[in-house]
């Protein structure tokens, strides 16, 4: 049994083509700029409680859609934060044909968890910093096990797409993305890298359970700063995508 936030339909953002995503509890990263505080704790009072065929069911009631590529991400965060439970159901809507993407901040680094890297069909990983010290000040927790993951992907040869969510004065200094391409220029597996602005219309939610936002009058990213850090990136690859 898993404890589940919310699904959307017809989402087009996490993964490709039109996905049923299924939003999972537990966190255990602190992000600065976290745009969903609400489904850090485990157990918020208020999470679904979803076994694996409740998961095939609404599968199934949303067939019509599908046509016959069915899709499913599971998301928000950190879906292998409850691995021991949602490996039986991924197990099982592999074996029902869904084509499967795992959106993960990589940090969790059990056997269940590289199993379900394992049996999914393509994985959305996030890199929240690619130095190590700025990484922990911004999300509490160094990139070390995200860097182990990144090369157990590798070793597999499992397809991922990589992100990062560009925050001002953050995520966005040129020699750090000079360094994040250093690093994953070595990549094998990686399909494509993907930017993502950093917003700030969520603190309200943070308001809403009377935590202090730590990125009080940082500017969200606009399209001119995704661009420049497009344009450094463009310079080595053509892989780099704006989202
Ligand atoms: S990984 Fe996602 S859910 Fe977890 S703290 Fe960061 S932004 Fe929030």
């Amino acid at each position: 049994m898993i404890n589940v936030h919310s699904i959307e339909t017809f989402w087009t953002q996490d993964g490709p083509w039109i996905r049923l995503v299924v939003f999972l509890q537990g966190c255990m990263f602190r992000c600065k700029y976290c745009h969903n505080p609400d489904t850090i704790a485990l157990e918020n009072g208020a999470a679904m409680k979803w076994w694996e065929d409740d998961i095939l069911t609404r599968l199934h009631s949303e067939e019509t859609y599908f046509w016959e590529n069915w899709w499913v991400t599971f998301s928000w965060w950190e879906p292998l934060y409850q691995a021991p439970w949602l490996l039986p159901i991924v197990k099982k809507i592999k074996e029902a044909g869904f084509h499967v993407c795992i959106d993960t901040n990589w940090f969790v680094q059990s056997e269940e968890a590289r199993e379900i890297l394992k049996l999914a069909d393509l994985i959305l990983p996030d890199i929240k910093h690619i130095d190590a010290e700025k990484c922990k000040e911004l999300v509490w927790v160094s990139n070390e096990n995200t860097l182990k993951t990144l090369d157990y992907l590798d070793e597999i040869k499992k397809p991922y797409w990589l992100r990062q969510v560009i925050v001002p004065w953050y995520t966005d200094d040129e020699d750090d993305i000079r360094k994040l391409w250093e690093y994953i220029k070595t990549r094998t597996s990686m399909e494509r890298l993907e930017l993502l602005p950093y917003h700030n219309m969520w603190v309200s939610k943070w308001e809403k359970l009377k935590w202090d936002y730590p990125l009080k009058g940082v500017p969200a990213a606009t399209k001119d700063d995704l661009n420049r850090v497009k344009a450094i990136l463009d310079e080595y690859s053509d892989k780099v995508f704006l989202r």
